[in-house]
């Protein structure tokens, strides 16, 4: 049996009262609390020392290198950490130093941790694990696209991982919550048989897939996890893609069409579009699918029949993409409308379908009024892209999801229009993907009341207000239809991601 990781709970408090109390109320899956002495102003070292509790670990940082290291090897019944922090970048030789520290600290417990400058460089830390003694070293990445090692540091060996509870602050950039190791990343049950999914993108910090993904993957008991992967370029992702063996993963801004000549075959919606947001392995090989277009028109197949509909359509970057392609496709009469003209014309001309100038939206007379721009988003969640009083359209869908309630759909909604929010095509999009990814279909409820709950809503707000304006063109009646079955092999589950 290797040594268990350690999970060390982070406290970073400027006075010794606000130490005290955030010690004593650890989480109760913490091994150990980190008290980062050197932070506190007022510091008084005896009384938050005596506090019964849990294990301290007390830090008043001291480096190697530094002119201290005789202390490594004082008196007293405390073990002791030697630690490495770099945090400019991931040095080239790093079981150089590993050797150079072992020689130097005695019987201290090592912890190299460097900022991760490209993704691929958690695989460096976790090739160093796996030739150190097991349970002397605490080794992972720092900064965004050092995350996966640390949701990997038990899995790669790591003599410990330092989290800071949710909410509280942290002590180095990327520190996953201590509640989301456990709750939604499940990190103390990942083995080597454990599938890995993830999300690729730049930035990912923010992005609700990993949450919505996992607890999708907990309920149906299912051993994967769903990693956040930040990376700017494809080539820092990549050898992370065969080294980590990815069952799969899904793919976001900027790498939608750039991840399209790593592909071996596409279906035919990315094709048509030239963008894929999800990347399957099968047998080797890598699948693009576009489950965008799909999840897009969801909303509005379920309210209307979009064959004649005539929609206007804000916006021309990929989101209105996928949504001119799908709607045109399904016989939808789309005027688009963008706040960069020759953007929004080559968008139109490349499907065939009208173009307008931006200030022809006022009045504009159709069916369905969507917003594709990312005009609403929080944090700028005050703007809209336009003034209620130019809405003509019965039906407003507003593809934007944070927040779920944009100002365009409360501004639309006081109105007396039918207001349809992008949450419903995140989670659209999302349950395609998990289906293509396991082969299972996804507990859609599930996944919405997690992306609710996530953005800090009760309930779902989409839904008519009151009835529809008589004066607006009247929408066909509202008919249901399941979404389109992607073109996925089916085979046995054990069959998939070798
Ligand atoms: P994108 O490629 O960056 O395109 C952004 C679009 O917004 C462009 O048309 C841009 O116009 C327009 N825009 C930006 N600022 C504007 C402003 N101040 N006034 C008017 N137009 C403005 O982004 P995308 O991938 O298409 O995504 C757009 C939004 O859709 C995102 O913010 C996201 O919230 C949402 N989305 C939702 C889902 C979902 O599942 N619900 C999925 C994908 C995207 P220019 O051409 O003039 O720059």
């Amino acid at each position: 049996m290797p040594p268990r990781t350690l999970v060390i709970q982070v406290v970073t408090c400027d006075t010794t009262e606000a130490m005290r109390s955030a010690y004593l109320s650890p989480d109760p899956r913490a091994d150990i609390v980190e008290l980062r002495l050197d932070l506190v102003r007022d510091l008084d070292a005896d009384r938050l020392l005596r506090l019964p509790g849990k294990p301290k670990l007390i830090t008043v940082r001291l480096e190697y290198g530094g002119q201290d290291l005789h202390l490594l090897t004082g008196p007293g019944r405390s073990r002791r950490i030697l630690s490495y922090h770099d945090l400019q970048g991931t040095p080239a030789d790093l079981q150089g130093l590993h050797r150079e520290m072992r020689a130097a600290g005695g019987d201290a417990l090592l912890k190299i941790v460097t900022l991760a400058d490209a993704a691929s460089d958690v695989l460096r830390v976790r090739d160093l694990l796996r030739t150190a003694e097991p349970g002397r070293l605490v080794c992972f990445c720092m900064g965004p696209k050092g995350v996966p090692s640390r949701i990997l540091a038990r899995l790669w060996g790591s003599a410990a991982v330092y989290a800071p509870r949710r909410g509280a602050p942290g002590s180095a950039p990327g520190q996953v919550a201590l509640e989301d190791l456990f709750d939604v990343y499940r990190f103390d049950r990942i083995g080597p048989t454990t599938r890995l999914l993830g999300v690729l993108g730049s930035p990912i910090a923010h992005s609700l897939s990993p949450r919505v993904h996992n607890a999708a993957l907990t309920a149906l008991g299912l051993d994967y996890r769903y990693l956040p992967f930040e990376a700017g370029t494809l080539a820092e992702f990549l050898p992370l893609l065969s080294e980590l063996r990815l069952a799969g993963f899904s793919v976001t801004l900027p790498h939608k069409e750039t991840i399209l000549p790593h592909l071996d075959a596409l279906d035919e919606t990315a094709r048509r579009v030239g963008a894929v947001n999800t990347v399957v392995k099968v047998w080797n090989r890598l699948e693009g699918h576009n489950t965008d277009v799909e999840a897009a028109l969801l909303p509005l197949r379920r309210r209307m029949t979009l064959r004649g509909a005539r929609v206007a359509l804000m916006g021309a970057g990929g989101a209105a993409r996928a949504l001119v392609y799908g709607l045109s496709t399904e016989g939808g009469r789309v005027t688009l409308f963008n706040r960069s003209a020759a953007r929004g014309r080559d968008l139109a001309r490349a499907f065939g379908v009208r173009h307008l100038p931006w200030d022809r939206l006022r009045r504009f007379p159709c069916d369905v009024l969507i917003n594709a721009t990312s005009v609403g988003l929080a944090p700028d969640a005050e703007r809209s892209p336009l003034p209620p009083s130019w809405i003509a359209a019965p039906w407003v869908y507003d593809i934007v999801y944070n927040p779920p309630r944009t100002r365009l759909l409360r501004e639309a909604r006081a109105r007396g229009h039918h207001i349809v929010d992008g949450l419903e095509m995140f989670v659209a999009q999302a349950a395609a993907q998990f289906l293509l990814f396991t082969g299972t279909e996804a507990p859609i409820k599930l996944m919405q009341e997690t992306a609710l709950r996530i953005l800090g809503h009760e309930a779902p707000i989409t839904g008519p207000a009151r009835p529809r304006p008589r004066a607006a063109a009247p929408a066909r009646p509202a008919k249901t239809r399941p979404a389109r079955a992607l073109p996925v092999r089916r085979r046995s589950r054990r069959a998939r991601h070798r």
